[in-house]
């Protein structure tokens, strides 16, 4: 940004010393005519004008009374410049900045509503001396739509841990004026404890989440075996799917390895074996299936459950998003769990697939690129058979 803006001064400088320059040339002799020489190299001077015209900032050049004397295309494609005029609260910001002589920042969104402009541009106006005034306007959509995410979520959380910690202090209060009844103590201390497994989840998902968008460095990549990542998996959501009568019917060992981290890809798949259980009528049946699709390998977990409406298909994988938040507490669901599918999937270079229909059931697919070494042999999907 200082060398933008050293590079800027030196290019506004020539400005205007060109154009001062001229005004002096037009009152003196003519130049004598010059013999046809080879194409000179570019000068300091032809450089920084490539690099004003290439800057990812929209530059302006305004002289006294807010003419632009100057501008890139960048300034057009922000709305700073348009038809030759500038931007009416720059050319405000100019006057006062040519006023105080201190530069100043203006707020120059949303320009245009129509049309791909971004919605969040700011500018910095610069006195250049001679009553020329320097404008550098930046996109900064990204930075404002992080930033929302951010408080979204910092608020999403704060709610989230609210909820059991003021549950705990209830039944802790409870807990104390019952402290004669051993039924009740006994009934409001399954509750306490409850809530907090609840909150060690949500906070053992967010760090979690954490990592993987980015906080600490992954784990190194291996070889890693789909039939272990399957068998895991399953070991882990053996509980759950035993206390709701359900039943895992699983594919044969297909052989398939993928470059990735073993335990990010467990808990990427117990997460979707958990929410098919979660969400599947009791004595129903999850089926979990893995093939090579072209140098893609992929895990479907197929469940005949309650379904996702389309229009919610694609929020399921956001922070914090439930269908109906009152079953997801009831199934001590944290939130999270899709989200962490989404970022594990993303970090080995794949994605996560939704197809599902209400009342009919869903099918999560995790898709993750083959590790190269695999043969044709090991192509051939295994059929549906066994049950865990
Ligand atoms: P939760 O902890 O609430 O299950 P997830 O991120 O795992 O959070 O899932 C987000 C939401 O997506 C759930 O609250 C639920 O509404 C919906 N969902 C996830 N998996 C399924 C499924 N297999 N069948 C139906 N709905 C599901």
């Amino acid at each position: 940004m200082t060398a933008l803006v050293g590079i800027l001064l030196a290019v506004c400088g020539l400005v205007i010393g060109f154009l001062i320059g001229r005004r002096t040339a037009r009152r003196g002799a003519a130049a004598p005519a010059r013999t046809a020489a080879p194409a000179p190299r570019p000068t300091i001077a032809d450089l920084l004008q490539r690099v004003f015209h290439a800057t990812d900032q929209g530059l302006a050049v305004l002289s006294k009374h807010s003419d632009v004397v100057l501008h890139n295309a960048r300034a057009v494609e922000l709305g700073l410049v348009g038809d030759g005029r500038i931007d009416s609260r720059a050319a405000a910001a100019a006057e006062r900045v040519e006023r105080d002589g201190n530069p100043l920042a203006v707020d120059l969104s949303p320009l245009d509503r129509r049309g791909r402009r971004p919605s969040a541009v700011f500018a910095q106006v610069r006195p250049l001396g001679d009553g020329f005034a320097v404008v550098e306007a930046a996109d900064t959509s990204e930075a404002v739509r992080l930033e929302n995410t951010r408080r979204d979520f910092v608020a999403n959380v704060s709610h989230e841990l609210k909820t059991p910690v003021g549950a705990m202090g209830l039944l802790a209060e409870a807990v104390l004026d019952a402290a004669d009844d051993p039924d009740e103590v006994r009934r409001f201390g399954t509750k306490i404890l409850n809530e907090s497994t609840r909150m060690g989840n949500l906070v053992t998902e967010l760090i979690a989440l954490s990592r993987l968008t980015g906080a600490e460095r992954l784990p190194e990549m291996q070889t890693v075996e789909i039939d272990e990542v399957v068998n895991e998996s399953l070991a882990r959501a053996k509980l759950s799917a035993e206390a709701a009568g359900i039943a895992f019917t699983v594919d044969e060992p297909s052989g398939l390895e993928v470059q990735g981290d073993l335990q990010l890809l467990v808990t990427a798949l117990s997460n979707l074996l958990e929410n098919a259980v979660a969400y599947s009528r009791s004595d129903a049946s999850v089926s979990v299936s893995r093939r090579l699709v072209d140098d893609w390998v992929e895990i479907a977990v197929t469940d005949r459950g309650i379904g996702i409406a389309p229009e919610h298909q694609q929020r399921v994988f956001e922070r914090f998003f439930r269908v109906d938040p009152a079953r997801s507490r009831a199934t001590g669901g944290t939130g999270l769990g899709l989200a962490i599918v989404k970022h594990v999937l993303a970090n080995h270079g794949g994605e996560v697939r939704l197809w599902s229909r209400p009342g009919t059931g869903s099918t999560f697919t995790m898709r993750l690129p083959a590790a190269a070494a695999l043969t044709v042999d090991q192509a051939e999907p295994a059929a549906i058979g066994g049950t865990t």
